[in-house]
């Protein structure tokens, strides 16, 4: 702006009067040629020629009036005095014409010149204050320069103090982060079991807590065979997880360890590391208590055998399991005999140690995995087993029949034999029974009933 300033005013003016001042020399050289002239050729050339010049000067008077900045009196009155010029000029003119150099001459010399010097003067100041308004724009364009400068550099440094602030805020949330990562890391290591296995089991990385679990230092659990920590499992059970883990899929489950000749549960959550994909993380939590709460809650803690409420659970499942699979399904509800006579004559503590023998014989008789004995109470017992063949139930149990007799346990107020003995009533469950479960159950009793109206120590079908 200061620029524009500086190109459309004072350098205009002082422009515009310059050319003015080399135009009225170069007319008054032409008046002096006028008044010099030896023909009235050279008169109207020298004429002409003044004519084209002071229409220059009237032009430049023109931007003057447009431009000048200061008071337009200074234009005003140089442009009177170049225009009271021209009587004067014409009047050399004339005399020319007549034939009076003479006069002529000295007009121009005397008045003419006069009137020169006087609008150089004249014309001088215009150029003087064109001058002095450039200068001070000058002045203020440095100023301006000087004022931009200091500014850009408040503005660099400011910007420069506000990097350096988001740097150290950046930075100081980094490192807080990661001093909070690396807590949450520590608690995480100290307190939740984790181990990194590969696809053999082989452990790559372990937590402390895991290491402090196994009794082992942490270097010690990275040192330990692959498949340590199913080493309690079987082939096919770890061939199975494997399996899962090859198909990029999470495994969880119970798994049995001896840890310093104890016998745990852990809780296996195998998952496939988001980074790696030949590596998964296994978080281990251990469900000992629970699985010893379960084990409880179904155990008859005298026997061992399962008891009532877990037979109650499981009689249906069982049911509907051997439906499904269109076995057939075995419930034997089997009862001492002459128990009472037994507490009687060898007391409470020898009724107690017989039941456990009976219950002995009965778990080294049904030792399938989907089979199962349960104490329902007193000195009745409850037998649930799978055969394929119909006719092969009655041998199996005709056999454990034989089998309590021949423990040879002393009953001498049995009516049915000399040793304690016990009577059974068997129901078989096929697929095509659509008995409820209460029906089975008092069928089997009702079985059980005859068999002792028949003399005990036999089984009823
Ligand atoms: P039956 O041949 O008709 O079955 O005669 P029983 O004497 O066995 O029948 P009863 O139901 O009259 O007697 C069952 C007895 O079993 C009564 C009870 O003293 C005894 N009994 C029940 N539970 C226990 C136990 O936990 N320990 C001991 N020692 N005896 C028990
Ligand atoms: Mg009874
Ligand atoms: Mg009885």
């Amino acid at each position: 702006e200061l620029n524009n300033k500086l190109y459309e005013h004072p350098y205009a003016v002082s422009n515009a009067s310059k050319i003015i001042q080399a135009n009225i020399v170069s007319m008054h050289s032409y008046m002096k040629d006028i008044a010099s002239a030896q023909s009235s050729d050279e008169i109207r050339i020298a004429k002409e020629l003044i004519e084209a010049k002071q229409k220059i000067i009237f032009e430049q008077f023109d931007i003057i009036f447009q431009k000048y900045l200061g008071d337009q009196k200074d234009i005003q009155k140089s442009y009177v005095t170049f225009v009271h010029w021209e009587p004067i000029r014409d009047e050399v003119i004339s005399l020319m014409q007549n034939g009076k150099q003479k006069e002529a001459f000295r007009i121009t010399k005397g008045k003419g010149a006069k009137y020169i010097a006087e609008l150089e003067l004249q014309i001088n100041t215009l150029v003087l204050f064109a001058d002095n308004v450039a200068a001070s724009v000058h002045e203020q364009t440095l100023e301006a320069e000087a004022k931009a400068k200091k500014t850009i550099l408040l503005l660099l440094v400011s910007i420069l103090l506000m990097a350096l602030s988001i740097f150290t805020f950046l930075v100081r949330n980094i490192l807080t982060r990661d001093k909070k990562i690396q807590e949450y890391l520590h608690v995480i290591d100290e307190n939740i079991m984790n181990v990194i296995v590969d696809s053999h089991f082989k452990i790559i990385d372990a937590s402390t807590a895991l290491a402090r679990y196994m009794k082992l230092s942490k270097e010690e659990l990275l040192q330990t065979q692959e498949y340590f920590l199913l080493s309690e499992c079987t082939p096919k059970e770890r061939s199975e997880i494997r399996n899962i883990m090859k198909q990029g899929n999470c495994w969880r489950g119970e798994i049995k360890k001896v840890v310093n000749a104890q016998t745990k549960w852990l809780e296996f959550s195998l998952h496939p590391d988001g980074l790696n994909k030949a590596q998964y993380t296994n978080i281990l939590h251990d469900i000992t208590d629970k699985k010893e709460f379960e084990k409880l809650s179904k155990t008859d803690a005298l026997t061992n055998l399962y008891n009532r409420g877990y037979f109650e659970k499981m009689f249906p499942i069982m049911i509907k399991n051997s439906q499904r699979h269109n076995t057939i399904l075995c419930f034997v509800m089997m009862d001492i005999d002459f128990f009472k006579e037994y507490n009687d004559t060898y007391g409470h503590q020898k009724g107690d140690e017989a039941l456990k023998q009976v219950a002995n014989a009965l778990r080294a008789h049904i030792h399938r995995p989907n089979d199962s004995t349960f104490r329902l109470g007193g000195e009745e017992f409850g037998i649930i087993f799978n055969i394929k063949r119909e006719e092969d139930a009655s041998p199996f149990m005709e056999k454990l029949l034989k089998n309590i007799e021949d423990l040879h346990i002393e009953h001498s107020g049995n009516k049915a034999s000399s040793f304690l003995t016990i009577s059974m009533g068997m129901c078989i469950i096929k697929e095509s029974d659509t008995s409820s479960v209460d029906a089975f159950y008092r069928k089997a009793d009702e079985l059980l009933y005859k068999a002792k109206q028949n003399g005990r120590n036999n089984i009823q079908m």
